[in-house]
């Protein structure tokens, strides 16, 4: 590999990087170029762990947990206001009642579990489309969790 090559492949991770980084508006028109779209159109791969007419789940692809599961609507929102004031009330019924149904299939109700949804520049939304983190398999110490995924977003 010559000089300029390993340069802009450098560059290229970098840039991929600083992407993943990037935090988006919870609010605004929806645009299906993000990645979540992409996996529901079957374009990028993902380990589903469940699906159904209006909920996908799939394993974070940067586990924070040892169980990482992000459940999305399959509908085009791009955030919890988005969502919860244009969804139709089928789709919010089958979403909540899902969530219930993947943690207990995760084997997470026992000892418990943490689910969240991080929206706008304030909550960190970096994917602008709707989803909910599930996360459990250990104690889901909050602080802690977000240095690891800081420091694993970086290496
Ligand atoms: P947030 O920062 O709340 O927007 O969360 C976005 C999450 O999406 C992060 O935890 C990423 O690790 C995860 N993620 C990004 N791309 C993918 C992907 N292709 N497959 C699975 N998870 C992903």
């Amino acid at each position: 590999m010559n000089k300029i090559t390993y340069i802009a492949l450098l560059l290229m991770f970098a840039s991929a990087n600083v992407a993943s980084h990037e935090t988006v508006s919870g609010i605004g028109k929806y645009d299906d170029n993000n990645v979540f779209a992409k996996i529901l159109r079957g374009e990028l791969p993902a380990n589903i762990v469940f699906e159904n007419e209006h909920v996908l789940a799939f394993e974070d692809i940067h586990p924070i947990k040892p169980v990482h599961v992000l459940i999305i609507p399959k509908g085009q929102y791009r955030s919890l206001v988005d969502f919860s004031s244009t969804a139709s009330d089928q789709e919010i019924i089958t979403i909540v009642k899902s969530m219930g149904k993947i943690a207990k299939a995760m084997g997470l109700t026992e000892n418990g579990f943490s689910l969240m949804t991080n929206s706008g520049h304030n909550g960190d939304q970096t994917v602008a489309h709707l989803h909910f983190h599930l996360l459990g398999g250990e104690p889901v110490n909050w602080e802690k969790a977000l240095r690891d995924k800081n420091q694993s977003t970086k290496n």
